[in-house]
Parts: structure tokens; sequence; C-alpha cells
């Protein structure tokens, strides 16, 4: 198995007509900028692009240019030439929309996760891109779209978000080429950084402040975690997408190796969130212990099982991984 190259994924794109674009469920600033991006990008091209993901776009990315291009779910007697699926690792990531693709002669596959697998009839996957919004710019310029100031704000949104504010390991030179080109395209990082991080609503900091409550630690100190009740969601008139990003709070403690978040999702399962600080805490792997996958510093899976139980049996697993790679 190879990747596709970016002319074979340019060709691809270039044949179909009828598109229909998603990301994974609870989609996150990379997933929804690169769909948004390739979508205009094809619409430039004159081509039909419908995007429908599993679940609604959270309100803080809500000012990218989206209008008119998603629906909330497949309309009756819909045609799709060709699907695309931006950052999923496999086809369950799509949540709802897994049927759906499965019904379309073509599919797309463009993600930048080490465990993808390769479902697609073209693959383009690049482990060493910092989002998947770095891909859609290099398949953009492949198709000689110009890119417009709206399309900017979409990859400058998933370069943003998925390297942290340029702050984990996948930040590299490439990443800042791409956003110095982004920024003479007009980008505002100020603007969009207030969009993204600075637009939360009362019950989001209120919620935060509860999450911070249940911080708890290994006795060494260098494995840290959160809990998300429902409770704290419903008291906080909160939802599950108010709460990204609060695991960091936990792997900023200097002492942390690896930080956990465990929450309750409406479905009563558990979702369980993964970061470490190095390579040698690889969390695909613990993630991968529960039928879950990521990256080697941000993972994830999700439990069925109730919090206290999901908590006991990963921190199990977390405490033995730990001892394994120590030695
Ligand atoms: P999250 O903790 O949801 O922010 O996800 C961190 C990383 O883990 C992302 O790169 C996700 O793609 C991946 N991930 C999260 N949940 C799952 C899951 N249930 N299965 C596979 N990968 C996941
Ligand atoms: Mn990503």
């Amino acid at each position: 198995l190879r990747s596709n190259t970016i002319s074979e994924i340019a060709n691809a794109l270039r044949k179909g007509d009828d598109f229909l674009l998603a990301t994974h469920v609870h989609p996150d600033g990379d997933g929804i900028g690169a769909e948004i991006a390739l979508a205009l990008g094809l619409k430039q091209l004159k081509k039909k692009v419908t995007i429908i993901n599993s679940d609604p776009i959270p309100s803080n990315y809500c000012f990218l240019p989206l209008e008119g291009l998603f629906k909330d779910r497949v309309p009756r007697h819909a045609f799709f030439s060709c699907a695309v699926a931006l950052e999923c690792s496999e086809p369950e990531r799509l949540g709802k929309m897994k049927d759906a693709f499965s019904g379309i002669e073509t599919i797309i596959n463009i993600d930048h996760h080490p465990g993808n697998s390769w479902f697609g009839d073209y693959n383009y996957v690049r482990t060493e891109a910092c989002a998947v919004g770095e891909q859609i710019y290099d398949i953009l310029n492949a198709l000689k779209v110009r890119i417009d100031p709206g399309m900017a704000a979409c990859i400058y949104t998933s370069i943003l978000t998925d390297t942290g504010s340029f702050s984990y390991s996948n930040t590299t030179w490439r990443t800042h080429e791409i956003v110095e080109e982004l920024i003479k395209l007009g980008v505002s990082p100020t603007d969009i950084y207030q969009e993204v991080y600075e637009s939360n609503s009362p019950g989001k900091i209120q919620l935060l402040g509860q999450i911070l409550s249940t911080l708890a630690f290994s006795t060494d100190k260098r494995v840290a975690w959160v809990t998300l009740t429902r409770k704290m969601f419903k008291d906080t008139h909160t939802s599950y997408e108010d709460a990204e990003g609060m695991i960091n709070y936990a792997r900023s403690i200097k002492t942390v190796d690896i930080a956990i978040s465990f929450t309750e999702l409406t479905s009563g399962k558990v979702k369980v969130s993964f970061r470490s600080k190095s390579q040698e805490q690889d969390v695909n792997k613990i993630a991968g212990m529960f039928n879950g996958g990521g990256h080697t510093r941000a993972s994830g899976c999700v439990v069925d099982d109730t919090l206290e139980n999901t908590r006991k049996k990963v921190l199990e697993k977390v405490l033995q991984y730990m001892k394994k790679t120590d030695k």
C-alpha cells in the first residue's frame, strides 16, 4: 500500500462532479477548516459540493465562510459521484455518515493520522502534515485553485487548532511557511484567535472551574486526569464541544507526562482523551487498547462502561504502560 501522489488526488478531484464531504464525529477546527476550504476550492472549479457531518459545528467555528455548504442530513434521492473523508483514520470515525459513504463510487481519504486504515479508493495520508488543512493547502495549489481570503481563514484555523497555536511537535518550518502565505492572502491571526479561543460563553469558563476541581494524580504525579460528568454540562449549560482543550491544563503541569480526561457522553458511554508530552509515551498505543486511536501525543477512545469503571480500567493500563516504557 502506498499513499497516492498529490497529482493523483488532484486528478481524482478533477474527475468528480457531485461531491460529498465529511469529517469525523465531534468535528474540530482542523476537520472543519479542511472541509470548508476544500469545498470552496471545488466550487471554484464549478463542482457541486455538499458537506454533511455526523455532528454539528461548534459555535466558535461558525465565523468561517460556511454559508450554503452544509446540510444536516443526506437528502433523499441525493446523488454523489465522489465522497471525501477528511481527518478520518477509519470509516467508523465518520459516525452517522459512514453508511452514506459506503454507497458512493469513489471515496477519497485525506488524513494525517499514523493509524489510517487506507479505506479510500484514493488515499492521501501524510503523517508529517501538521493538519489536514496543510494537505488541503497543497491540494488546492495542485488544482491551481486561487486561494481566496475565506479559504485562507479556513486553512489557518485548521493549522492553528491542530498545532495547539503553533506549540505542538507537529509545528515545523513548513507550517510557518504556509502561514506566511495565508497572512499575505489576508488572514488576521488576531481576529481568528479571538473567534476560536476568546468567544467562550460564561458557562464554559464555569465548566472549566468544575473540571479543574476534579484534577487528580498518580502517586508520582506523572499522570494527571480530570473528569467531566453530564451533571457539570447541565449545570453550566454547556455541551461536549465546550470541553475541547481543557485536558491541556492537566498536561501543562511540569511533572505530568500523560494527561487524561474522562467525559461522560449523553449516550452514557465515556470518551477518554489522552495527551502526552514526549515521543516515549505513545498514547496512540494506549487508546488502541480500547479500540481508539490518534497520534503519538494526542489520542482518544470511547468506552462503553460507567465513569468509575472506565477510570479504573484505563488508569490501570496507563500505569502499566508507563512502568514498561520506563525500563
Ligand atoms: P480528542 O481527544 O477527541 O481531542 O482526540 C485526539 C486525537 O485522537 C485526534 O487526533 C483524534 O482523531 C483521535 N481520536 C479521538 N477519539 C478517537 C476514537 N474514538 N477513535 C480513534 N481515534 C480517536
Ligand atoms: Mn488534524
